[in-house]
């Protein structure tokens, strides 16, 4: 079948997809291993329009970055997927569920679809919030609708196009819009439904979907911090911080916000992480290595937090140049102990600027990490094993990297996803297939059943209560 479904609206897609998922009956492994090799090819033939299509819609963004972080991370999660699924799928009778044994019963969990999932990306990482979520849908026998952002309007284009030529609708289909669209999407009755985004808008999607009773997974962002111990190498602390900063300028759910380091040390840091900065971006104005901003919106809004901030007085050091904002690309943004009142401490930065925090003692800075919202990504760097225990046992956040930053998500077989106001759920893994798939409890009766020569049915005799 290959009709176009630009006719329907979302409420048919997903009623299409539901008739024809039921009608299907169970989707075998080779199925779904086909399905993922369907995402797979299609990725492999056009990675060429689709890195030129997030190209035009940053407005210059590097083709190598778009090619590493949208187009083989997500092939990287489609493998793994298709390589690991028919271990997720195991359904064995499991000895350990002792299922009153005595009556030589037998029991198992079997892992079955939920049936249709909706996900809605975001503009930041285009492909990857699309597509890394799917493999572990489709990986779970689950048919899909997808809805990328209207932010990165060429890139959800060049993807609807190339899905359409290949997918019948019933099994994946795109639809296209802006956020009128997003909030329909976000009404109708999936099956499960994922969302990549803000805290805030997070919040609607899940009041959206409560009404149907769908479950969701909830991809958010927040203040990601870095503790640099004084047990760290700060020449590598430096240099990995900048460079997991200079990703995307900074347009990363993921990306290191809020720097805390020993007083003694922030001058040293700050300096070096100047140097490795300038080192990767000589120039910011019209480096093609450099991302911009994604468009005038977020520009001002990236802008706005470093002007507040130095009209409240705050030290902020500038990489490369004051922000001129010139073909929307800026320069790195270092605030020094910002007042936390100051909207570069209020607000996810999600732009290249950060701010640097000092402490006296670690557990101080660790405090206030716990009296915030709990983010969506923590950073350790140093050397002392026990220190690094103690932060991981007093701390929460979505996932951890230890002396570097931004790799826990690359993690295949570890689940990804935020905790608090930084999201719910995971993809990734076999937490991943785990999220799209109903763990079904079977119990199978044994042949005798002893319940009424033991007393346990009415009429109730001494004899069970005395065995
Ligand atoms: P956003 O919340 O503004 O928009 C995300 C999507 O929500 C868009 O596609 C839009 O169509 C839709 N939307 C907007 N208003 C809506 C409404 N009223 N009802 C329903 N849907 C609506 O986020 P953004 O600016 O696109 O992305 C930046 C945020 O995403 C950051 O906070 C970042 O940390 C987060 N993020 C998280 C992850 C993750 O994996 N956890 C990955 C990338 C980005």
């Amino acid at each position: 079948m290959n009709q176009t479904i630009q006719n329907f609206s979302i409420g048919q897609v997903l009623d299409m997809q539901k008739k024809a998922f039921i009608e299907e009956g169970p989707v075998s492994a080779q199925l779904r291993i086909e399905r993922l090799q369907q995402v797979i090819d299609m990725l492999v033939e056009c990675k060429n329009p689709l890195c030129q299509a997030m190209g035009e819609d940053f407005g210059g963004r590097p083709s190598v970055f778009s090619l590493g972080n949208d187009v083989l991370g997500s092939l990287a999660s489609l493998k793994h997927a298709r390589d690991s699924l028919s271990g997720w799928l195991d359904d064995s009778p499991r000895p350990s569920i002792k299922p009153f044994d005595m009556f030589g019963a037998t029991a198992w969990v079997k892992y079955q679809p939920k049936g249709v999932i909706g996900i809605i990306g975001t503009w930041n990482a285009p492909l990857f919030t699309l597509l890394s979520p799917l493999a572990c849908a489709f990986a779970a026998g689950n048919r899909a609708v997808l809805k990328p952002s209207e932010i990165a309007p060429r890139t959800a284009q060049v993807l609807a196009e190339a899905i359409a030529k290949r997918f019948d609708p019933q099994i994946l289909a795109v639809v296209q819009g802006g956020p009128e669209v997003a909030a329909e999407f976000a009404e109708q009755p999936w099956n499960h439904l994922v969302f990549t985004g803000s805290t805030v808008v997070g919040k609607l999607i899940m009041t959206a979907a409560a009404k149907n009773l769908v479950p969701v997974t909830l991809e958010l962002g927040g203040k990601s911090p870095v503790l640099v111990s004084d047990t760290a190498d700060l020449e590598n602390a430096a240099e990995r911080i900048a460079v997991g900063k200079s990703l995307n300028s900074g347009q990363l759910c993921v990306s290191p916000d809020t720097v805390w380091v020993h007083e003694s040390r922030l001058q040293e840091l700050v300096e070096k992480m100047g140097a490795v900065y300038e080192g990767l971006y000589p120039t910011i104005d019209g480096n093609g290595d450099v991302t911009p901003i994604i468009n005038e919106r977020h520009l001002a809004r990236v802008q706005s937090y470093v002007e507040d901030a130095k009209a409240r007085g705050v030290q902020v050091i500038e990489v490369g140049g004051a922000q001129t904002g010139s073909d929307r690309r800026l320069p790195l943004a270092i605030a020094i102990n910002p007042p936390q009142d100051c909207e570069i401490s209020q607000h996810e930065i999600f732009g290249p600027a950060m701010v640097v925090r000092s402490f006296k003692h670690l557990r101080d800075a660790v405090s206030e990490i716990n009296a915030g919202e709990r983010p969506l990504a923590l950073y350790y760097f140093g050397s002392d094993e026990a220190e690094l225990a103690w932060v991981l046992n007093n701390t929460l956040s979505g996932g951890v990297t230890v002396n570097d930053v931004t790799m826990h998500p690359a993690l295949e077989e570890a689940p990804f996803g935020g905790v608090g106001a930084s999201g719910m759920g995971h993809y990734h893994g076999r937490e991943g297939f785990l999220e799209f798939s109903h763990a079904r409890s079977v119990y199978r009766a044994g042949s005798h059943d002893p319940r009424r020569e033991w007393g346990m049915l009415p009429p109730y005799t001494q004899q069970f209560a005395e065995m």
